[in-house]
């Protein structure tokens, strides 16, 4: 997805609380809390994945993503297969996407990752969309100045 950007990862985060739990400062029951809403969108607009659930190690996890937006309007916090979000980037200026891994047997979920998308980040030349988020065009032009890699948005404003 080339317009994906502002990557917040959540893994720190979500190792955190599982050593929480295989240490048993956390009970289970706190954490795998999956609501039926949340389990009914793993089924209908989940992506497998080949990853074990860290919590019962029987199933493989989902990841539904989630978006949010004011040019959502109704649909706004609704989930959508991972399929989806490209054309749906194209439609709209800017969606908040939430990715939320959950396992359909036990009920562990977290929050992994954030990200925007949506045609703002190609409307505007590149530079100028970085140098807003980053609130000094001086700088990010010497950065991408010396830089060989302009085709990754997401690479180049993490550096
Ligand atoms: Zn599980």
């Amino acid at each position: 997805m080339r317009t994906q950007r502002q990557v917040v990862d959540y893994s720190l985060q979500k190792r955190a609380l599982l050593r929480d739990v295989y240490s048993g400062r956390v009970g289970t029951y706190e954490v795998c809390d999956a609501s039926p809403y949340l389990l009914s969108a793993a089924r209908f607009h989940g992506e497998p994945t080949d990853q074990r659930c860290p919590v019962c190690r029987r199933e493989n996890l989902t990841h539904v993503h989630y978006i949010y937006g004011d040019e959502l309007k109704q649909s706004a916090g609704q989930a959508r297969s991972r399929a989806e979000l490209p054309v749906l980037a194209m439609s709209v200026r800017e969606v908040q996407v939430y990715v939320v891994e959950v396992c359909r047997g036990c009920g562990w979920n977290h929050l992994i990752e954030q990200f925007l998308m949506g045609r703002a980040a190609l409307d505007a030349p590149a530079l100028e969309v970085e140098a807003a988020a980053a609130g000094g065009w001086r700088s990010t032009v010497s950065v991408r100045a010396g830089s060989p890699r302009r085709s990754s948005m997401t690479r180049e404003a993490a550096e």
